[in-house]
């Protein structure tokens, strides 16, 4: 059967953008389990751990030798094979000759596979992987591909070393398999038969599925230990799995394919279908897997080295005593006792001295009007400057150096961001007044007057060139501002976590974005009294699989402590020990994905002696 060659024109000319995902968490079939995501664009994909395994079959053909050891890092792949449901999301005509929106694609050919994965990076913002010209691969993207041969046998594999997945009972085939003896003749919804052990469907059987690499039968005997890639050369690429139509024997582990009839990757039959991979996360050196896997695992696509893991990180600290001018009314919660309480606790506790000081700036107005309009900005400094007591709202009361003030904590995380990218400080803390996470474009709210966390993502990524921002927000209240400002922006994920229903009244489940942005807001409202599980339970099963398929180039904190239990305005009851939990965390995706780059700036937290306590146990994780 031939399938169109037509189709690339169609596929390159397309330019959807799908708003790269707000990722659930799905449990996998068993509880061990490797953890699964679900992306923006409803497909699920299961983590396979980096590791090694034996590659090949000792029994089997010619090409299945020798047996060899194989290390691999980790890497994502579809839980399904592509479906057509999924392939026609690009409104390209389906191929496939036996029609079922759940049936795995086929008449597929090796291009426009490769050509479907580069079109679904380009749709959640990542880089694809394959040159159009040559169809060279480039394993150093972050975007959607083929899996490699050794990939593929691998995940195929789950830890097994037998005949098939569930063992070496060709009875049992039946239980996992579509293939020759009880298919009808025809493909099937994926998903029917049992899963493998890291509940993968469809591994064996069904479709048979195109790898990355070249076929050469002799390549065993010649192939990398590490992260093998197949032969630079030959006409054939590499088939797995075997199909709806094959024999017990081709449907194994370890069986090699390539389809004979293929010698300009144009045609395909019936019985082709694929699935694709990503990238895993990267592991740090030295954690166990052998040198070469590690230095592989953990290339940054955008260069440049990692901190190694129990090495010191330095941290800067941001504060200038302009922060405490900024007067509010007496008995207004947002004081400058706060800052004072902070100080005082990191010098009491020898933090302090271990600090990294970065002596801030005034933000130039320039970056100001990244997020707020200009006669705003106007307006607020003029309030200051002739005296008015509060700004827009009664909850902003102001003094006449409150303006300077808040251009100084808008400046301070510049001068945070500065250091951290120029690699003077692994990551940063700005303890700053007034706080941000409220104010809008035009107008100042609740405590805040510019938003301090929106200005710095628009600097980083103006200035340094960086494409993707996460914003993490655990302050007890929604950061408002943030969310409106970032509301249909894809470079943005905003993630709040906060008390609901509260003040400002927005920050609801179904607040997910807009337009180019949607899914890249990702609102947990917790009711009041939630404590650390419940805070601990949102960061790991929705920030982490969000943040690892977004994969930032910087983070930024909008810290506020006032969940704290004991904190006079929030009803929660986070411990101080928490924040330094949420904090690990944060770190961790710093590290994995932008080489630990965080700025993390103060918003909210009133009771003076936890929210000093509460800083310092967040920095102390950040230092660590
Ligand atoms: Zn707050």
């Amino acid at each position: 059967m031939r399938a169109s060659c037509g189709k690339r024109a169609g596929l390159c000319g397309l330019a959807i953008l799908v708003a790269l995902s707000g990722c659930r968490q799905k449990q996998g079939p068993e509880s061990s389990a490797p953890m699964a995501i679900t992306t923006s664009s409803g497909i699920e994909m299961v983590l396979i751990p980096g590791g090694s395994f034996r590659m090949g079959g000792v029994a089997g053909n010619d090409d299945e030798k020798p047996v060899h050891t194989v290390w691999l890092a980790p890497f994502w792949m579809d839980r399904y094979e592509v479906v057509q449901e999924e392939f026609r999301k690009y409104q390209i005509s389906d191929p496939s000759h036996f029609k079922g929106t759940r049936q795995p694609l086929e008449q597929i050919n090796w291009t426009d596979a490769a050509l479907y994965c580069n079109e679904r990076s380009l749709a959640e913002g990542l880089e694809p992987c394959y040159d159009e010209d040559t169809w060279a691969c480039n394993f150093d993207a972050n975007g959607y591909r083929l899996p490699t041969e050794a990939e593929w046998e691998y995940a195929c594999r789950a830890g097994t070393t037998s005949d098939y997945s569930f063992g070496n009972s060709v009875a049992q085939l039946n239980d996992y398999a579509w293939h020759a003896a009880n298919s009808g003749a025809t493909t099937h919804p994926v998903g029917q038969k049992k899963p493998n052990p890291w509940g993968l469907y469809d591994m064996h059987g069904n479709v048979a599925e195109w790898c990355n690499d070249r076929y050469a039968k002799d390549y065993y005997g010649a192939s990398p230990g590490e992260n093998p890639r197949g032969p630079d050369e030959g006409q054939e690429r590499v088939l797995r799995g075997g199909a709806w139509n094959s024999s017990p024997e081709s449907c194994r582990s370890a069986y090699r394919a390539s389809d004979p009839a293929i010698d300009d990757t144009c045609l395909a039959n019936d019985a082709i279908g694929f699935r694709c991979v990503r990238n895993g996360p990267r592991e740090t050196p030295g954690a166990g897997s052998k040198q070469g896997v590690a230095a592989g695992a953990t290339r940054q696509a955008s260069g440049g080295e990692i901190m190694a893991s129990g090495s010191k990180s330095k941290t800067g600290f941001v504060c200038h005593d302009i922060y405490l001018e900024h007067k509010t009314t007496p008995g207004h919660p947002e004081s400058p006792r706060r800052l004072a309480a902070i100080t005082e606790r990191l010098k009491a506790g020898g933090l302090d001295a271990q600090l990294v000081h970065l002596a801030p700036e005034p933000a130039p107005e320039k970056w100001l009007r990244t997020i707020h309009d200009a006669r705003y900005i106007e307006r607020a400094r003029r309030a200051c400057a002739e005296g008015d007591a509060i700004l827009d709202t009664g909850d902003n009361p102001i003094s006449t150096k409150s303006y300077d003030a808040a251009v100084m904590a808008a400046g301070g995380v510049l001068t945070a961001v500065d250091a951290v990218m120029e690699g003077r400080v692994a990551n940063a803390f700005c303890a700053v007044r007034p706080p941000g996470h409220h104010a809008l474009a035009d107008r100042a709210m609740g405590f805040c007057m510019f938003n301090n966390v929106a200005i710095g993502t628009r600097y980083v990524q103006q200035q340094y060139d960086l494409a993707k921002v996460l914003i993490v927000d655990w302050d007890v209240h929604h950061g408002n501002g943030t969310q409106a400002t970032f509301y249909d922006d894809p470079s943005v994920l905003y993630f709040s976590v906060h008390q609901y229903p509260f003040y400002p009244g927005t920050g609801t489940e179904s607040e997910t974005g807009r337009g180019k942005g949607l899914n890249t807001t990702i609102n947990v409202p917790l009711p009041a009294g939630s404590d650390d599980s419940d805070y601990l339970e949102a960061f790991e099963k929705k920030l982490r699989p969000a943040a690892v398929a977004f994969a930032p180039d910087f983070v930024f904190v909008s810290a506020g402590f006032d969940a704290h239990e004991n904190d006079t305005l929030g009803g929660m009851r986070v411990t101080t020990d928490c924040f330094g939990k949420l904090t690990r965390i944060v770190k961790g995706i710093a590290e994995q994905f932008c080489k630990g780059r965080i700025v993390s700036v103060l918003e909210g937290g009133y009771g003076l002696e936890d929210l000093a306590a509460s800083v310092e146990t967040h920095l102390r994780v950040l230092m660590d």
